[in-house]
């Protein structure tokens, strides 16, 4: 489904490379700092202190994870543009979806041949039914009509320049395409990578933060989607999700700040030895950041350089110690740690979880090079001890969609004194790669995007990749 899709990774030829960034270097320790997949979606909207970003409402996380395909090598950088699929929702079969273009749009289904497109504007309901899609219209002074097109994916393309399509209240830019699937409806907009990102930035920054710390963002979550279109191009129809598992998006946007950096980064990517880097980046990383690999990807071609935060002291305070995430506590009744654990185990293939007996102690069992938990060892009320992966505990406290009994992040100690626990803990989200409010404290120190993405990224370069 990706006929539109530029070519990707066919040449390794860089156009303008851009001259390395300036990293700032390791002291003492290495730390891994790891860029986090911008899982965000849900924003916080009443919290200035914390980004947008994904991983902010851990309670409402979207179903399902996709499953993710065998590990990949990295890209290559693109020579153009590439087109990005990105779905916007999995709908019920029985819903009608109501889409509003703005212009003329000409619908045709995937593989009916242009003979069977049809050229029209105004409200359209899409409706699907067991022989196929029906499309009425209404409005746009002309009479109501209808029309059917086979069950294959409709694609429904906007005529005028820059044209979008309205749907649940945001104007989408790019071509929808209606993808019937054994659980319900998909809907997947296909639109060039510089139309997509300004929706993507407006949703993962504050509005008062600076043009550096957008800019950065802009050439991380470029990145990102560089590579998660190459990874599931021919696998999937679609290659990131608007929210959480992907990265956030809200569509066409009229910020300024995030329309700005994205055209004054135009094709920028960060590569490192020639791939482009799946530069994940998250909310706050507490000064403890995480490795990229066992925490956000199991591909080994995924994982990215250890960053320093710096040491001691300054390793908190210099990155995002000013931050309201940098350091937050939680009481969970020992009971519902208990449910949440022996559900996640038996959704998860852990038969021992799931009969988890109790629960008297938990503490890192393993720890990166920054200090950050990588796994948890439990202490059952009776039985052996179990691991869980650091931020699998967290995935697993989480589940439950209850804000106020959730974790911020897995860099966390656990006291269970009676009934309850009582966590204290560190940073926002998985804390891979860029560190958002870190990324906004150099901006305000007067760093620009080529030194914040050095510190987070340390190997890798920015390459103007297209025009
Ligand atoms: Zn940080």
């Amino acid at each position: 489904m990706h006929g539109h899709r530029a070519c990707i990774g066919l040449s390794a030829l860089l156009i303008a490379a851009c001259s390395s960034p300036d990293p700032v270097r390791p002291v003492a320790p290495v730390r891994p700092v790891a860029v986090e997949q911008s899982t965000s979606a849900q924003v916080t909207q009443g919290s200035p202190e914390q980004p947008q970003h994904a991983e902010q409402s851990a309670a409402t996380e979207p179903p399902a994870a996709p499953k993710p395909p065998p590990p990949k090598p990295l890209p290559t950088p693109p020579t153009s543009e590439p087109m990005v699929a990105i779905r916007l929702a999995a709908l019920p079969l029985a819903q009608p979806v109501v889409l509003k273009p703005s212009g003329k749009v000409r619908i045709f289904g995937d593989g009916g041949g242009i003979s069977a497109a049809w050229t029209t504007e105004g409200t359209l309901t899409v409706r699907l039914l067991p022989d196929g899609w029906k499309v009425s219209r209404s409005g746009g002074g002309a009479a109501p009509s209808e029309r059917v097109f086979a069950r294959g994916p409709l694609l429904i393309e906007p005529l005028t320049k820059a044209g979008d399509i309205r749907w649940n209240d945001r104007d989408w830019p790019g071509e929808m395409r209606l993808h019937a699937t054994e659980e319900g409806i998909d809907l997947v907009m296909s639109v060039g990578m510089e139309s997509y990102l300004p929706g993507v930035i407006a949703k993962e920054l504050y509005p008062s933060w600076t043009p550096a710390a957008y800019r950065a963002q802009a050439i991380a979550a470029r990145s990102y989607a560089t590579v998660e279109s190459d990874r599931w191009e021919g696998r999937r129809h679609y290659d990131m999700v608007a929210g959480q598992l992907s990265q956030a998006w809200i569509g066409a946007t009229d910020n300024a700040k995030a329309n700005d950096a994205v055209r004054q980064t135009r094709g920028q990517v960060l590569v490192e030895s020639g791939s482009v880097v799946p530069a994940y980046y998250s909310s706050a990383c507490g000064g403890r950041p995480a490795n990229a690999f066992g925490t956000v990807t199991d591909n080994p071609h995924h994982d990215i350089p250890s960053v320093s935060t710096g040491d001691g002291a300054a390793r908190k305070d210099g990155c995002c110690g000013s931050s309201s995430a940098a350091s937050w506590k939680v009481v969970i009744p020992v009971s519902a740690i208990v449910t949440r654990l022996r559900a996640w185990g038996a959704a998860n293939g852990r038969s021992d979880l799931a009969k988890l007996d109790g629960l008297a102690r938990v503490e890192a069992a393993d720890r990166n090079a920054a200090g950050r938990p990588v796994a948890m060892r439990l202490r059952p009320t009776r039985g052996a001890d179990l691991q869980i992966q650091a931020e699998d505990f967290r995935r697993a406290i989480n589940a439950a969609g209850d804000a106020k009994t959730s974790i911020k992040s897995c860099d966390c100690e656990v006291v269970i004194q009676g009934a309850n626990a009582t966590i204290t803990g560190r940073g926002f989200g998985h804390g891979v790669g860029m560190c958002q409010h870190g990324a906004e404290a150099m901006g305000r120190a007067g760093r620009d995007e080529r030194a914040i993405l050095g510190r987070y990224y340390p190997k890798a370069s920015i390459v103007r990749a297209w025009k």
